[in-house]
Formats: structure tokens, C-alpha cells, sequence
């Protein structure tokens, strides 16, 4: 077997051969031999901290690491060095685990495809061409923490997920994309999108790897107010073999066969449906009658959310500061407008429109009443089902000239579909992979789960994959 700093030299020489992808923002080599030598003492002295002591991983550049540059892909915090560390990066550090690097991501996790970072765009190592427009995207937002476990540069990834973020990336790039349910991973250090939704995310290859990557983060953190108090129990799965689906029942949501779906994912679906039920379990349509209100509305808490959190940065405490020194508002105006992105921009000024005393009621709080809405379908589906499955996205991941053509809010309304409902209703939901389409491009599923359902939904996860 190897040591951990051969692993360690190992995946930083992957990662490094795989840079046309561009897969990460920084590469934390020092960081990593450190980390690494530390474990291989730990292997020699039989004093290993985990299961997962030595094992290489990645970070979505939007959680904090001590030391360690976190930039959101943003101008704004292009030199940003946090004190601290997110607490999933702490769990992870403790048990031994060695960062690589900080993964690329759309400006503040804001986007569906990897596409929209100071950085530049990741690209998806599956059809890869070298042709600048040519090649297929990433997806997103954690496109390079897929990318980075898809070349083999670590063993698992964090990404974070608001409205699809690590499952869409997941199912682009053929891995396991985990959104956890909210409150079971903690959330201090992961820089905020939409406080109400966020989780962290996991993106590996296999279950079981998700699993063992999970088993690490979860549980209460007394520094998050919404994380969970109730014990974490670790999850372990029985071989694949050993595993029964009789009885299972499993909901299709009819609103999930929705008119951009394309052919090949409807296909996959009733395939995979059609194994379940062959296979003893239970399988019938369901309906979710709020899921096509979901995109609207998660459009408008995320630009209320996304105005409130974006006011920290004024360029005085920390951040980018503009040259100016006309007065105190210029200052804050020019340092914001050269520190975020037009998507960024158009998000904060919506959002605080739509929190004006005049609007508030028409449309942030009607926003949250939707919410409500699309919560209690899924509330009502579990009295009839224990899972459902569905597309994780529409299609197999899109040519990066076909998407860019799109704005930022029409790629999110196509990509976002049928993965934002679970953060509505702060469900666990997972994208596997099922097969390769015609074209060769990576076909995937999700299942979605009750609220801490995850030992169920990762074992039929495992039975499907
Ligand atoms: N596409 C959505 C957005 O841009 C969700 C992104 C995410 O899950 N972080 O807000």
C-alpha cells in the first residue's frame, strides 16, 4: 500500500496534468505535504485518527480555511485569508484528512455552470475538447469540486448546495452528489448564499465514499444555531447484494415529466423505475402540484436573501477596496462595483426591491408562503411514499456556447428545475449515475428523502448504482 504523501504527491501531480480544466482556484500544496507527512507518522505509529486518516479531498472555494486564501471567485475576496475554518473543513482536517486544493465555482456559488468566475469557466472532462467555446460544461456551482474528483486529483469534494449546486455538477461529470438535509451539516464557515437553504454538499465517485465523507461532517455544531442537536448516527450500509427493495415504495412526481426533459433522461427514468419495481419495489406516480412555482420563487428569497448578505462587503473591514477616497459611499459604491459581477449586481439590486417596505408583502412574504406550499407537497408524499425519483437534470450536460447564450436567471429556470424544490423543503437529496447517453455523456438520477432519511435514500443510492 502506498503512504499518505505518495497519495498526496499523487493527486497534486493529477491535478496539475488535468489544469485545462481548471478545476481549482488554488492548489494548497504546502498545506497538503504538511497534512500528508503528518498522516503517514500517524500510518507508521498504527495512531490513525479515521477511516478516512491520509485521504486526499477538496474544497469549494466558498467554505473558509484557516490560512488559506477563500476567494467565492470574486474580485471581492481575491485576497481574502480567512482565521478561521468551516467547521466541515475542521471535521475533516481532524480526521485526517489532506487538502489538495480550492475549487472553482460560479462568483458566490451564483450560477448552474461553473461558468460565471473571475477564474474562468471549468470545464467537463467528459467530451473534452480543446476548442475555447467547444467544450461541455461542468455544470454548477460546485463544477470544480466535480472536476477535481472526476480526474482522480482527490478521493471526495465539498461543494455547497442552494438550488442544485452539487447535484448538477454531479450528474454532468458522472459522480455521486449528495445535498444533505438542512440542519444535518453545519454551516459556520461556508460564506452564504441563501442562509435558509444552504448545505454543504458531497461529491465523490461511489456511495460508500459519500458515505464515509458524511459520517465526518455530520452532526450538531453548538456555532450554527440551525444545525441539528440530535446525535449524528454514523450510517453503514450493507453490501449492495444483501440489500432488499421489496415493498420499497418509491414516488414518481408527474410534474417532474416536465416539457424540456429530454428523451434520453425520460428514458433513463423509466428504465431505472422499471428495474425498481421488477426488483419487488413499489412504484407509482405521485404528484408534487406546487413544483412549477418553485424556481420563481426561490429566485425572489434568493435575491432578498443575497441583498442582505451581500452588505458585509464594503470594502473597509475586509475585501476588496476601491482607490478612491472622494467621500465614504463612493468608496463603498466603486468597491462593490468593480468587486462583484454583473450577476452578483443584479441580484443585490433586485433583492432590495423586493424588500422595500412598498413590496415586501406582494413579494418577498407571498415568496415565503410558496415556500410553504412546495414544503407541504412533500409533506403530503410521505404519507404515500418513502422516495422518489427523478431526473437531476433535463439533459446531459450542454456545450458551453449553448449556455453562455442564455442570462444567468434563464440557466438556473432550466437547470435548477428539478433539484430546488429539496432545498425549499430542506430535504436530502441525492444524484447518481446511472449510465452514458449515446453521445457518451453521463445520464444521472435523483432520489429524494424525508427529512433525515439519509440512511435510506444513500442505500437505495447504493442499490441503484
Ligand atoms: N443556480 C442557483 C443559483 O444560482 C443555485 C446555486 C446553488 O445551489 N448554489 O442561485
Amino acid at each position: 500500500s502506498i503512504s499518505p504523501s505518495e497519495l498526496t504527491n499523487a493527486c497534486l501531480q493529477r491535478a496539475k496534468n488535468n489544469s485545462k480544466y481548471n478545476a481549482f482556484i488554488t492548489l494548497t500544496e504546502p498545506e497538503a505535504r504538511k497534512q500528508a507527512e503528518e498522516s503517514s507518522e500517524r500510518f507508521k505509529n498504527q495512531k490513525t485518527l479515521s477511516e478516512l486518516d491520509g485521504i486526499t479531498i477538496a474544497m469549494k472555494d466558498n467554505f473558509c480555511t484557516s490560512g488559506i486564501r477563500t476567494t467565492c471567485a470574486a474580485k471581492m475576496l481575491e485576497n481574502f485569508i480567512p482565521t478561521y475554518n468551516a467547521t466541515v473543513y475542521d471535521r475533516l482536517s481532524k480526521a485526517g484528512t489532506v487538502l489538495i486544493g480550492k475549487c472553482n465555482l460560479d462568483q458566490y456559488a451564483m450560477g448552474s455552470g461553473t461558468i460565471d468566475s473571475i477564474y474562468g469557466p471549468t470545464k467537463n472532462v467528459w467530451g473534452y475538447s480543446d476548442d475555447p467555446n467547444d467544450f461541455f460544461i461542468a455544470g454548477g456551482s460546485s463544477g470544480g469540486c466535480a472536476v477535481a474528483v472526476a480526474t482522480g486529483a482527490c478521493f471526495a469534494a465539498v461543494g455547497s448546495d442552494t438550488g442544485g449546486s452539487t447535484r448538477n455538477p454531479a450528474s454532468y461529470c458522472g459522480l455521486v452528489g449528495l445535498k444533505p438535509t438542512y440542519g444535518l451539516v453545519s454551516r459556520l464557515g461556508l460564506i452564504p448564499l441563501v442562509n435558509s437553504m444552504d448545505v454543504p454538499g458531497i461529491l465523490s465517485r461511489t456511495v460508500d465514499d459519500c458515505v464515509s465523507v458524511l459520517n465526518v461532517i455530520a452532526g450538531h455544531d453548538p456555532k450554527d444555531s440551525t444545525s441539528f442537536t440530535k446525535p449524528y448516527r454514523r450510517i453503514r450500509l450493507p453490501p449492495a447484494n444483501k440489500m432488499s427493495i421489496k415493498g420499497l415504495k418509491i414516488g414518481l412526481p408527474v410534474e417532474y415529466y416536465c416539457q424540456d426533459l429530454s428523451d434520453e433522461v425520460l428514458e433513463t427514468w423509466n428504465w431505472v423505475a422499471q428495474l425498481l419495481e421488477e426488483n419487488g419495489a413499489v412504484v407509482k406516480e405521485v404528484s408534487l402540484p406546487h413544483t412549477e412555482y418553485s424556481i420563481v420563487c426561490y429566485s425572489i428569497l434568493n435575491q432578498c436573501e443575497v441583498a442582505s448578505n451581500m452588505a458585509r462587503y464594503d470594502g473597509i473591514e475586509f475585501g476588496f477596496r476601491a482607490d478612491e477616497n472622494i467621500s465614504t459611499e463612493k468608496l463603498y459604491a466603486t468597491s462593490r462595483s468593480i468587486g462583484f459581477n454583473e450577476v452578483v449586481r443584479n441580484r443585490i439590486l433586485t433583492g432590495n426591491y423586493f424588500l422595500l417596505t412598498r413590496n415586501y408583502d406582494k413579494y418577498f412574504n407571498k415568496a415565503l408562503k410558496v415556500r410553504r406550499l412546495i414544503s407541504s407537497d412533500f409533506d403530503k408524499v410521505w404519507e404515500d411514499v418513502q422516495l422518489l425519483l427523478t431526473p437531476t437534470t433535463l439533459s446531459t450536460a450542454p456545450k458551453y456556447k449553448d449556455f453562455v447564450n442564455k442570462t444567468n436567471r434563464d440557466q438556473c429556470a432550466l437547470q435548477d428545475y428539478c433539484t430546488q424544490p429539496a432545498n425549499m423543503a430542506g430535504i436530502p437529496a441525492v444524484s447518481i449515475p446511472i449510465k452514458l447517453s449515446n453521445s457518451g455523456m453521463p445520464l444521472s438520477l435523483q432520489l429524494m428523502g424525508r427529512n433525515l432519511s439519509e440512511p435510506m435514500l444513500l442505500a437505495l443510492a447504493k442499490y441503484i448504482e
